[in-house]
């Protein structure tokens, strides 16, 4: 299941969220560019992301989306 959701189009390629990763896993891909002429973010390995939400809370443009798995079920 998908952790972290990017809005691709709305990302502006500033790499805030690539260094705010504890896992290491965001990074700019730099074989695309968006709409805006960015390079986009993208989460480059669910298996590894454990939902903590730094990407998300310090995207200045609300671009990533994160859920949080529910253990209960
Ligand atoms: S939720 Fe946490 S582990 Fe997952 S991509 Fe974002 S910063 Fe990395
Ligand atoms: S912090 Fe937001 S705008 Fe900046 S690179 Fe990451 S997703 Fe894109």
């Amino acid at each position: 299941m998908k952790k972290a959701t990017f809005k691709t189009e709305l990302c502006k390629g500033c790499g805030l969220c690539v260094t705010a990763c504890p896992k290491h896993i965001v990074e700019l891909d730099t074989k695309s560019i968006n709409a805006k002429g960015y390079h986009p973010a993208s989460c480059t390995d669910d298996d590894k992301c454990i939902a903590c939400g730094m990407c998300a809370i310090i995207c200045p443009d609300v671009v990533i989306t994160v859920i949080k798995e529910d253990k209960d079920k």
